[in-house]
């Protein structure tokens, strides 16, 4: 039987899973689709903004001691020694974050200052660490940036992002090259153009024609599509050809950062044994056995312990399946990943479970009145609380099941979106479950 069943392939899932299995744990993932990293920037965005508060965080871990109590990432405790393993991680499979060129990032502590990096609209954008192949666009260095589209490319915008840099001091200018010269289809996003520069012949030929673009002491800025599978050669083919810092901006979605992230952990996770299995929609679960007895049906409402979940079914083409373990990690990703249902009056729930969730049970109750309100919207706020080793809890803190754990975007008391803590908060959460779970599994008989 395996130990733990994942259940959601986004980053929270597939960092959750690693842990586990690395661990020495038999795990498996399930999910009914890819996660939300083919949306995102494909940074680690540890804590961006402070609810109410206006301008950026300079320090994101000194600064989770003034987040509320219940905040996921007071519920982890050691976030600097998380992150550490999560930046090990991205060694491990090829893909490195890193906070400066070249440097190894060994030291994580309260000192450790967010980067501002250039967003897809020009905005200065607070992330902890990136990959190497964002971090030639940190605005802290003073040379300035060409920003180099493609006519016909949609989803990135060299004026706009131009414009708006140098608005708020950071110098750039904008230019263009036709599509031609990095692709012969007609049609083209930053995941097919990322194909073709996965060919070391594609590269000469941008080289060639970015050369004459380029003023003395510039660095050239391009839209997330150096490489697929060939990243990091792709990346330092193109420097050595250029001769000055070439860096990547993330383009609207998909993210072909992310897509990288993905694929990468994906193949760590298979090489450990996980398998990662989507399009299995998780559909519910049978009620359990009390871990003392395990012959009770009883409802979950009537519990004075919590019982254990057997199996959780999933619908496929062909026939339900159910899926047994002994831990079962819940990585759904909430209102955002599609996590939790709703219908037309507001009402949210949460599918597979039916978990106690804390969002707004009313449509007029989901957001405020005004779009940028500081302190952001109550349907993100809202979610599964749980306790300190992250088991769902009833409205009096006690866990509802012995054996499930939650993890990740669905979790209750912090805005992702307002926080930009969006990857943060899935590593370091999915992460400190997964070692909670290893506790828990180790010392069952
Ligand atoms: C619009 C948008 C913008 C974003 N922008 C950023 C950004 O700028 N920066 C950033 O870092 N991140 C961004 N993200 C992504 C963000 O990284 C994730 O939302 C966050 O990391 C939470 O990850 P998660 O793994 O908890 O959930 P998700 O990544 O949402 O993954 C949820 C997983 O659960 C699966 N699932 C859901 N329900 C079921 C079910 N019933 N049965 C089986 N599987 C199920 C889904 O298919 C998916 O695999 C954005 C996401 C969205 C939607």
């Amino acid at each position: 039987m395996l130990d733990l069943l994942v259940i959601g392939a986004g980053l929270t899932g597939l960092t959750a899973a690693y842990t586990a299995a690395k661990s020495g744990l038999r795990v498996k993932v399930i999910a009914k689709g890819l996660g939300a990293m083919h949306w995102g920037a494909g940074t680690l965005d540890i804590l961006g903004y402070l609810p109410g508060e206006e301008g950026a965080v300079k320090r994101p871990l000194a600064a989770i001691s003034q987040l509320p109590d219940g905040h996921p990432y007071r519920l982890a405790g050691d976030v600097a020694g998380v992150l550490a393993t999560f930046v090990a991680l991205t060694e491990e499979i090829g893909l490195p974050f890193q906070r400066e060129v070249g440097r190894r990032l060994t030291q994580i502590n309260a000192d450790s200052e967010n980067l501002l990096l250039p967003s897809p609209v020009g905005a200065a954008r607070p992330a902890f660490a990136a990959p190497v192949g964002q971090l030639g666009g940190d605005l802290s260095r003073p040379e300035p940036m060409l920003i180099v589209g493609f006519t016909g490319l949609r989803d990135f915008y060299p004026q706009l992002i131009a414009e708006n840099l140098t608005r708020q001091g950071y110098p750039a200018r904008a230019a263009f090259l036709p599509l031609a010269v990095v692709s012969g289809r007609r049609d083209n996003t930053a995941v097919s153009i990322a194909r073709e520069l996965d060919n070391p012949d594609q590269r000469q030929k941008l080289a060639q024609a970015l050369r004459p673009l380029l003023k003395p002491g510039e660095r050239v800025g391009l839209p997330a599509i150096l490489g697929l599978d060939d990243h990091m050669q792709a990346l330092a083919d193109l420097q050595g050809l250029m001769g000055t810092a070439v860096f990547e901006i993330p383009t609207l979605p998909p993210s072909v950062p992310g897509m990288r992230l993905f694929r990468a952990l994906e193949e760590r996770l298979q090489r450990l044994g996980v398998r990662v299995e989507v399009g299995m929609e998780v559909t519910g679960a049978n009620r359990g056995w009390r871990p003392e007895t395990r012959d009770s049906q009883s409802p979950i409402s009537n519990l004075q312990s919590p019982i254990s979940i057997e199996w959780v079914e999933t619908e496929t083409s062909a026939r339900p399946l159910k899926h047994r373990a002994r831990a079962f990690l819940l990585a759904t990703g909430g209102i955002l990943g599609g996590g939790f249902e709703s219908d037309v009056n507001g009402r949210v729930w949460e599918p597979i479970f039916n978990l106690p969730l804390t969002a707004p049970q009313k449509r007029s109750g989901w957001f405020r009145p005004a779009f940028l309100d500081p302190q952001g919207h109550p349907v993100f706020n809202g979610g599964v609380a749980v306790s300190p080793d992250f088991r769902p809890v009833d409205g009096a803190g006690r866990p509802l099941f012995a054996n499930v754990w939650a993890a990740g975007g669905l979790l209750a008391n912090f805005d992702p979106i307002l926080e930009r803590s969006l990857s943060g908060t899935a590593v370091v959460t999915g992460m400190a479950a997964a070692q909670a779970i290893v506790e828990h599994v180790k010392c069952e008989p």
